[in-house]
């Protein structure tokens, strides 16, 4: 964790979490996508004005505990799934029909919060007018249905090696 450099190179850091009670923990290597989503379930699953989200391959993702998945339809009609500590509440993880092979987990979670980064804001047009937006990072009113131009804004920052992985899981 500490090895994370402000140039945007992570190097081989792990991304470690854990939820309030400590009964799930997680560990990751570098995310292929640090990002605010303003979208509703996000809303209402972190009950705050965003989830601060990072998105990580599951192939590199261990998770130890158990996880209580409650399976919600989006506004889109698709599948998606909330994962949450069943001892304390605590979201942990997110799922999307359309992203196979992708785990988000919320920044919040994280042992060093520091690692969160985020590159690129989603689902603008349910932001709440009391929540302060940063202008800085591109920004999109939903989450484009193309998902790769999302992880190409984040990606070669974290992990140059990472667009083959990508390229692979979104063709897969
Ligand atoms: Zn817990
Ligand atoms: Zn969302």
């Amino acid at each position: 964790m500490a090895d994370i450099k402000h140039d945007g190179s992570a190097g081989q850091a792990r991304y470690t979490g854990q939820c309030l009670c400590g009964s799930v923990r997680y560990d990751s290597g570098p995310p292929i996508m640090m990002g605010r989503c303003y979208c509703v379930d996000c809303r209402r699953v972190t009950g705050s004005g965003y989830a601060p989200v990072i998105a990580v391959l599951e192939a590199d993702l261990t998770i130890t505990g158990e996880i209580r998945l409650i399976e919600i339809r989006s506004a889109q009609g698709l599948k998606t799934w909330r994962g949450f500590c069943p001892q304390c509440g605590s979201p942990m993880v997110g799922h999307l029909q359309k992203n196979p092979g992708v785990t988000a987990l919320y920044a919040g979670t994280l042992d060093d919060p520091e690692l969160f980064r985020p590159g690129i804001n989603l689902w603008l047009e349910r932001a709440p007018s009391w929540v302060e937006i940063d202008r800085s990072v591109p920004g999109f009113d939903r989450q484009p249905d193309d998902a790769a131009p999302v992880y190409d804004t984040v990606r070669d920052a974290v992990d140059p090696t990472l667009p083959t992985t990508v390229a692979k899981l979104m063709a897969g």
